[in-house]
């Protein structure tokens, strides 16, 4: 099936992401095996919505309910163990200090992410992270574009840039539904 790109801009790019990321959300939540017509056509829809504004990044999801859901536990790992406020996007690189931007993490993961960006750090442990804190990230990653004028860039265009995180690390692909997460304190099937 020969198709062309599916994104050419950096808007595009990170709404591509985010929308196989609700695919992958709607899959773990109904605990499939594998991804089906039904998640395709949700990542469809949603990808299209969101270049047509007819639909936010909050689409499909309910922040409020996830807020709860989290509660005080390593965000990335599910450990209750010596935790403190992570910032998600570095503060020395232009990170905010702000809710969006922390996220509780205990002191094993805070020192093995270092000065990595959180998906730099993902895809050297190997391992995906729980669906919602890589939402969060594209959250972040979009508002940031926004705030910089960066959305209508070519993605290579941002290589170059010094930025808060790195675009050649988050990820358009997921691995299958029994391998993720939603949140760090559930367990996998
Ligand atoms: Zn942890």
């Amino acid at each position: 099936m020969a198709k062309a790109l599916k994104y050419e801009t950096v808007k595009e790019f990170i709404f591509w992401s985010y929308a196989n990321l609700a695919m992958a959300h709607t899959a773990v939540e109904r605990n499939q095996e594998k991804y089906g017509t039904f998640n395709y056509i949700i990542r469809a829809k949603l990808y299209k919505g969101l270049k047509d504004e007819t639909m936010n990044m909050r689409t499909i999801f309910d922040d409020e309910k996830i807020k709860l859901q989290t509660g005080q536990i390593c965000n990335y790992c599910g450990s209750k163990e010596k935790l403190a406020l992570d910032h998600i996007f570095p503060q020395k690189m232009g990170g905010k200090d702000d809710a969006e931007n922390l996220v509780f993490a205990c002191r094993s993961c805070n020192s093995s992410k270092g000065k990595k960006c959180l998906m730099e750090w993902m895809n050297f442990n190997g391992e995906f992270l729980p669906l919602m804190i890589i939402r969060r990230y594209l959250k972040l990653v979009f508002q940031y574009c926004k705030e910089n004028g960066l959305l209508d860039k070519r993605i290579d265009e941002l290589k170059s840039l010094e930025l808060p995180f790195k675009v050649e690390f988050i990820p358009t692909k997921y691995p299958k539904p029994k391998e993720l997460k939603l949140h760090s304190n559930q367990k996998l099937i």
